[in-house]
């Protein structure tokens, strides 16, 4: 397939601008650069797909803000061992820069056409070790559970206890709370042996963790 110029050089770009947002760690700026953002988006957002912002999905939805899945991500401290659970597939774009550093992803949407959609793109990129499911994901996925680490992107006004339960010892959790029409924080939460440990690592804004299974007239 011939190489678009201007990709190439929207992509640069891109990667310069989380460089210079101050995301360093290479692993994970090759998990960025690696994951064609565009194909997780529709009609004209397409074309701002290379932009550090997030953009309007179906079902009402977005997805992240490049920077803030860097972020995210690397407060993760994702190995190749690591068994991961995602609450709140979207686009699948989180979902898909896991698939790179993990051993296995399990994510899980509320809007059926979301999940679906997801699945067609993982496929497409052969990211064979996505497993996307529909469901409510506050619920965890206890099937799967435990999880060495897990990650919601949709804010929540309390951190999940169900969530807390399926972490490992030794696990980590990344997730915003706070009100979904205010500012929320996004917490870090290691489970050790003397207990959980907290720590606020900035404010950020995610749409929010809503319970059940959405009823989406089309399916
Ligand atoms: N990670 C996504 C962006 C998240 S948008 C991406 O990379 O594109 C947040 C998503 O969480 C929305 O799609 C929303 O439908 C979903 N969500 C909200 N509450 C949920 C719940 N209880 N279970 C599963 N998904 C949920």
């Amino acid at each position: 397939m011939p190489v678009d110029p201007d990709l190439r050089e929207k992509k640069m770009q891109f990667i310069f601008a989380l460089r210079q947002g101050g995301l360093r760690d290479k692993t994970i700026l090759d998990a960025l650069e690696a994951t064609p953002r565009d194909l997780f988006l529709d009609g004209i957002f397409r074309a701002r797909a290379w932009e550090d912002i997030p953009l309007p999905i179906s079902c009402g939805q977005t997805i992240s803000q490049p920077s803030v899945v860097g972020h995210m991500t690397l407060a993760l401290e994702v190995t190749p061992r690591c068994k991961v659970l995602e609450v709140g597939t979207g686009s699948g774009y989180q979902a898909a820069v896991l698939s790179l550093l993990a051993r296995r992803v399990y994510s899980v949407e509320r809007h059926r056409p979301l999940a679906r959609q997801a699945r067609r793109v993982m496929e497409a990129l052969d990211r064979h070790n996505v497993t996307i499911l529909t469901g409510d994901g506050t619920s965890g996925l206890p099937e799967q559970a435990p999880f060495d680490r897990i990650i919601v992107t949709a804010a929540a006004e309390d951190p999940p206890a169900v969530l807390l339960e399926q972490l490992k010892p030794g696990g980590i959790m990344i997730l915003p709370v706070g009100q979904s029409d205010t500012v929320q924080h996004l917490i870090k939460v290691i489970k050790t042996p003397a207990g959980l440990d907290y720590t606020e690592l900035g404010d950020v804004r995610f749409v929010p963790l809503l319970e059940g299974v959405a009823e989406d007239v089309i399916d």
